[in-house]
């Protein structure tokens, strides 16, 4: 009874006295509450109810098969998590001098090292915090050269028209004019529009390699010709890089600058908004003007260097997300060469689908595709009234995550499905079986699939106003009682 009842006392533990029994300096007495906070009571066993019943709600790639186009939604190896809260990493204060971080810094480094190698171009910062701001960084850069050179007219960056919408938003953030080059019937990019377009006002163009539909660009070392001869640099967003690792390389088709999206490529825990990572690689010309604080290594000693007089600045503060370098960094050491098997698999499971769908859907562009691929709901629509949202909807009821449908612009009522190398062939054979069981019931009963999802725990949302005005009230009646609707 004595051990249950005995009062804790500070330091009764030999050695470490953990930090809930260090003391703690008291409040000034103005600074400090009247009466207790008006918090809720709750028993534990309740909260613990409320918290399951709202994860049971949610899904994820630990819950299912996530076939977002364009996203790369992977499996995210545990041994990651167990890495990153090696307590080296996991207890390193964002403000420690670089004297008590080598290890910290030498792993960074490292990263660098191999990211120069994915790329093919040799200066790497990490500091972008996703591909989005590494879009912003990379402009950043551009412009920056420019100035240096004195070649202040080049204002304008050329997009794809199949391009992911953060390319249009980075380009107008960093204060250039966009403007955009069709697309061949075969997904390349019109050289000929394109020559029309490239001038001395351009300063790049921005491209993802194979693109949003899946395709490679056949034409790419001409497009690169294009944009250098006028003196013009080439951005690649590498969102598509899944595709690719191993097997070539941005710099090698031409490309001056490059981001990587850490959490899609090399298996990060992302969605909902993060944690992410978007590193920037760029042309030995382009590396004075990266951002600082650049890493340097003297002999075996690693430090930040802040003298960097031409660099665009700071772009996210401390050194960056340490913990995504971690997974990262050890998800690539786990599978050393392998990674080039990553992306082989990653196109054999892409085409493997497409080779199975397309006799029930339609396909725009008629190739074999690279990690991803985009087919059409759009004889759906003409003969049944049925669109790519109902049928995205109608997945969810089988227990799959939709694919991504508002983009690529070009194709209308888009299918962008990207399968990713983590899957078994049998998981891949029941997102077919559902795929073509939602095409059946498009001929047979389209009306059921307006209605989709019939047994999830909302229905069809407004999706705006979700966003815009999100209901985030505490309500502990209804969080247990999930009302379900069974599937008829
Ligand atoms: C995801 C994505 C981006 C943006 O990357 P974030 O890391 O989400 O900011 C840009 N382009 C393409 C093609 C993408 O798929």
């Amino acid at each position: 009874m004595e051990l249950i009842f005995e009062k804790s006392r500070p330091g009764r533990r030999a050695g470490r006295v953990p930090a809930y029994d260090l003391p703690v300096p008291e409040l000034p007495p103005e600074l400090r509450r009247g009466s207790p906070p008006r918090l809720p009571e709750v028993p534990e066993n309740e909260i613990v109810r409320h918290f399951t019943a709202l994860a049971d709600r949610n899904f994820g790639i630990d819950t299912g098969f996530y076939p977002l186009g364009s996203c790369t939604m992977k499996h995210n190896p545990r041994v990651n998590e167990r890495v990153v809260a090696l307590p080296g990493f996991r207890d390193l204060h964002p403000l420690q001098e670089d004297e008590g971080a080598q290890g910290a810094l030498e792993l960074m480094w490292e990263l660098q090292q191999i990211l120069a190698e994915v790329a093919g171009l040799p200066a790497v910062t990490l500091q972008p915090a996703a591909g989005s701001q590494g879009e912003l960084t990379g402009l950043m850069l551009m412009r920056a050269a420019f100035a240096d050179r004195g070649e202040h007219e080049r204002n304008v960056i050329i997009t794809a028209d199949t391009a992911h919408g953060t390319n249009p938003a980075s380009v107008t953030m960093a204060g250039f004019e966009l403007a955009k080059v069709a697309t061949t019937d075969r997904g390349n990019l019109d050289l000929e529009d394109l020559r029309a377009k490239v001038d001395d006002r351009t300063a790049g163009l921005m491209l993802t390699n194979p693109s949003t539909l899946g395709l490679f660009d056949e034409g790419i070392e001409e497009v690169a010709e294009i944009f250098h001869e006028r003196g013009a640099l080439l951005y690649y967003d590498g969102a598509n890089l899944n595709a690719v690792v191993g097997r070539s390389r941005p710099g090698d088709m031409g490309f001056d600058i490059v981001h990587y999206n850490l959490h899609k490529t090399f298996s990060q825990p992302h969605g909902g908004g993060g944690p992410g990572g978007g590193p920037v690689a760029v042309r030995a010309e382009l590396e004075p003007f990266l951002p600082s604080p650049t890493l340097v290594r003297d002999g075996d000693v690693y430090r930040l260097d802040h003298e960097r007089p031409k660099s665009i600045g700071r772009v996210r503060g401390f050194a960056g997300p340490f913990g995504v370098f971690v997974r990262s960094y050890a998800f690539m050491r786990a599978y050393g060469p392998a990674l080039k098997e990553m992306s082989e698999v990653a196109v054999l499971n892409a085409n493997y689908l497409l080779a199975r769908l397309r006799d029930v859907y339609d396909l725009p562009f008629d190739r074999h595709c690279m990690h991803e691929f985009v087919l059409s709901a759009r004889t759906l629509k003409r003969e049944h009234g049925v669109t790519a949202l109902d049928v995205a909807k109608r997945l969810m009821d089988h227990g799959i995550h939709p694919p991504t449908i508002y983009f690529p612009l070009v194709v209308a009522e888009a299918l962008m499905i990207e399968p990713t190398e983590t899957e078994t062939k049998e998981r891949l054979d029941e997102f077919v079986e559902a795929m073509r069981a939602i095409a059946d019931e498009a001929a047979t009963n389209p009306e059921r699939l307006k209605d989709a999802p019939l047994t999830r725990p909302v229905r069809r949302l407004d999706e705006v106003k979700a966003t815009k005005q999100p209901v985030v009230r505490y309500s502990f009646q209804r969080a247990g009682a999930v009302d379900r609707v069974e599937a008829p």
